[in-house]
This record gives C-alpha cells, sequence and structure tokens, in this order.
C-alpha cells in the first residue's frame, strides 16, 4: 500500500511531497522541503502549557464521546482538533471528487480508503495551529494508518499519547438511539451505527497492542465532566 512506498526520515512536507509525486508517476525530488511559519505564536502564560510537542490520538467506538472529549481537551491544551470525520463530511457537504467518493463508504458505515483522504490530512496536520500539537480524532482506524502517524512524526518524534475511551456496548446503543434523534447524520442510524462498532472492535485490539505502553484507557461509561475529569489528570504529566 501507499506506505510502503514511503522511506522513513520524512517530514510532513516531504511525505507530502512524495505522495503527490507518485500520484503523478513521478519519482519524488526527496529534498528537504522545510514549511517556514512567519509570525509569532501567542503563547499566554496562564494557559496550560506541554513540555513537548504531542500528538493525542482519540481512540473509541462511534458514541463513545470522542469528538466531544478531543474538543474540550483541544480548547484547555490550545491545539488543533482534527477530526478525519468532520474533515470527510466538509468534503461531502461541498460535493468535492473525494466526499462523493467517500459518502458510499460513510453511509454504509464502512472505512473510507486511506488513498483518498490522506493529503487533506497531512495538510490539515502542517498547518500552524499543529505546531505544538494536536488530537487526532478518529484517526487512526487501521495499523497502516498507525503507520502512517509514524512515517509523518518520524523526523519530529513528537510524543505520542492514546487515550482510549472504553464503554459498554449497551451504553453505546442507548447514546446512539438519542443522538440519532437529534442529529442529522446520514450514517447515524442506529442499524449504521451498529455496523460501525463492529468496524471498530475489528481493529480496536490491533491498535492497541500497536501503541502499547502509549495507551491511557479511560471509563467513558461516566458523563462527560467525569470523562473530562480522568482526561485531564492523565496529561498532567504532559504539562510544563
Ligand atoms: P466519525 O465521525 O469519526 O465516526 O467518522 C465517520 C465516518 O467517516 C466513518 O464511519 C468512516 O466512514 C469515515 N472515516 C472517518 N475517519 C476515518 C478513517 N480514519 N479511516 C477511514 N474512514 C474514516
Amino acid at each position: 500500500m501507499f506506505i510502503s512506498k514511503i522511506s522513513s526520515g520524512f517530514s510532513v512536507n516531504n511525505y507530502r511531497n512524495n505522495v503527490s509525486f507518485q500520484r503523478r508517476g513521478m519519482l519524488s525530488p526527496l529534498k528537504a522541503d522545510t514549511f517556514s511559519f512567519s509570525g509569532k505564536v501567542q503563547e499566554k502564560s496562564n494557559e496550560p502549557q506541554l513540555k513537548e510537542k504531542t500528538i493525542y490520538i482519540f481512540l473509541g467506538p462511534p458514541a463513545s464521546g470522542k469528538g466531544t472529549q478531543a474538543e474540550k481537551l483541544a480548547k484547555k491544551l490550545n491545539i488543533a482538533h482534527i477530526s478525519t470525520g468532520d474533515l470527510l463530511r466538509e468534503e461531502v457537504k461541498n460535493e468535492t471528487k473525494l466526499g462523493l467518493e467517500a459518502r458510499e463508504y460513510m453511509n454504509s458505515g464502512r472505512l473510507v480508503p486511506t488513498e483518498l483522504f490522506e493529503r487533506i490530512l497531512v495538510d490539515r496536520i502542517s498547518q500552524k495551529d499543529c505546531q505544538k500539537g494536536y488530537i487526532l480524532d478518529g484517526f487512526p482506524r487501521t495499523e497502516e494508518q498507525a503507520r502512517m502517524i509514524d512515517e509523518l512524526n518520524s523526523e519530529e518524534n513528537a510524543k505520542i499519547k492514546v487515550i482510549q475511551l472504553v464503554v459498554d456496548e449497551d451504553k453505546l446503543i442507548e447514546r446512539m438511539t438519542a443522538r440519532a434523534k437529534y442529529q442529522n447524520r446520514e450514517d447515524d442510524t442506529v442499524d449504521k451505527l451498529r455496523t460501525r462498532i463492529v468496524v471498530y472492535n475489528g481493529v480496536k485490539d490491533t491498535l492497541v497492542n500497536y501503541y502499547g505502553d502509549k495507551v491511557v484507557p479511560i471509563d467513558a461509561n461516566l458523563d462527560i465532566s467525569a470523562v473530562q475529569s480522568q482526561i485531564n489528570e492523565s496529561i498532567e504529566e504532559d504539562l510544563a
């Protein structure tokens, strides 16, 4: 697959250029093409600061509260929250070529092939608001995607922490039934959500094994603020 074509030691921008050259059937120039950002990053002294660049990966089944909790952590740390589901929904909404292709997969609860959206994800990660760290919500969802993150991070070697939201299945169904009523997501009917749980269960152990001691399990059966407190406690050690 795409990742095997990429040599190690690539930065996000080398990765991006290389993928683009491969797409066009050309050899990558493999040059160090670093991105420079102008302007100063605003540091507010009363905000919690990360000791080092950290990539937080939120892992959990649909309706586990990943989006809600990722959003809260992003606000607390003033870092970017990147949801691949949201990126894809935006493409669907704008009826782009990618959106039209992705929609088929999303509506049936299946995973969208990584090759279709890796470019928009890599572009997003190389933006300025990801310099201090970022949160990935809904990515990776396969071991291949996990390896992609490692490739992207191989030069910078940012710290990776996986926040795993663990929720009982009957609780998920209960939440999904409620969510299906007030959200207007085409993929959020209870049936389709069941498919998405099956897809998640199929890869969860692989990802947990892949990340090993980087994984912090969180009891996400509890209410939003109790889950948030556990997450805040788990990231305390990352703060300066
Ligand atoms: P989410 O909002 O994270 O539950 O994602 C909604 C849908 O978008 C999923 O059911 C997939 O069809 C697609 N999707 C989101 N993230 C990924 C990913 N990392 N890999 C493949 N498909 C994804």
